[in-house]
């Protein structure tokens, strides 16, 4: 395998630094990669954190499983690790590259296009060819929290599989977004990627974090890359979700929140007026279902998203 003129032979890992810019001081703007080949051929995998430069828990979920070791034990195949993409928004605290582009939506990219559209290039030219599935790591933004999830393009029964065996609590069939790396990696790689969202922005979340190692580790057994009989996890999944939004702006208090399964017309939470001259206005559930994001800010807009809730057909 070769990726930046660097080869790694099976049974060897290396480090691979893919330079995708500089900043206005000069100091060149290195993509660490970490790759780790068994001692046999197998299949490649792909994980991936910090797309969203403020997303940590996915950043931390790939550096841990890294310096875990796990990947010095493959039996076969590649993994293939990047801790940290989108180191601009990284140093920012921001999810977009510094035009305020974002990242997850230029894809596939050009080399001479804004900021994202060559980070993005370097990733579909370089990496996703030599790739046979992967998993993306994100969290909820702007304050959103998303409870520990899965999300795979519903017409790709590859993807739904490997979906189901990494075993997070949530397993949810959700369309891709227009040039989006899971969007360009099926259309124009015929490559599954998965989507794990877990946590909110700029925020450790130890139960995603968790929840995100232990998928890695039961998706490298479904794929026999390591010793240890696969065990499927219990996961739950719906084939639709709905916002609730904020009927008016003020102060958000929430009541209920991810993991809690909810009735329709139950009150999962209130808004205040600032100035308490007006009384509360509750937030009601619009149908029954599981709550798999809510909004941790305490002051709201009209129409904010305030709940994210999944549910059954009919
Ligand atoms: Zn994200």
């Amino acid at each position: 395998m070769v990726i930046n003129e660097t080869t790694i032979a099976v049974g060897e890992q290396g480090l691979v630094k893919i330079p995708i810019g500089q900043l206005p001081s000069g100091n060149v703007i290195n993509v660490i990669t970490h790759v780790f080949r068994g001692p046999a051929r197998g299949p490649t995998l792909l994980l991936l954190g910090g797309m969203h430069g403020d997303e940590i828990n996915g950043v931390e979920i790939v550096r841990q499983a890294v310096q875990s070791g796990l990947f010095t034990t493959l039996t076969k195949g590649t993994v293939i690790a990047i801790p940290l993409l989108n180191v601009y928004g990284f140093i920012n605290f921001s999810r977009e590259v510094p035009d305020g582009k974002d990242l997850n939506r230029s894809f596939p990219g050009t080399s001479t296009g804004s900021l994202a559209a060559r980070v993005a290039f370097e990733l579909h030219k370089h990496i996703l060819p030599l790739v046979d599935f992967g998993v993306d790591f994100h969290t909820g933004g702007n304050n959103n929290y998303n409870y520990p999830q899965i999300r795979y393009t519903r017409e790709d029964k590859v993807a739904e599989a490997l979906a189901f065996a990494f075993g997070a609590p949530l397993t949810l069939p959700y369309a891709s977004v227009a040039k989006s790396l899971r969007k360009i990696a099926l259309d124009k790689h015929q490559l599954p990627l998965l989507v794990f969202e877990g946590g909110e922005n700029l925020r450790y979340d130890g139960l995603s974090i968790q929840y995100g190692l232990a998928g890695i580790r039961r998706l490298l057994q479904y794929q026999q890359m390591i010793d240890g009989e696969f065990k499927a996890a219990p996961s739950q999944s719906f084939p639709k979700t709905v916002w609730l939004r904020a009927p008016r702006g003020g102060l958000f208090q929430w009541m209920k929140a991810s993991g809690n399964f909810v009735q329709k017309g139950e009150a999962l939470g209130f808004i205040s007026d600032p100035n308490g001259v007006k009384p509360p206005v509750y937030v009601h559930a619009s149908r029954s279902g599981f709550i798999i994001g809510h909004n941790n800010t305490p002051v709201v807009g009209q129409g904010d998203a305030l709940f994210h809730v999944a549910y059954a057909d009919g």
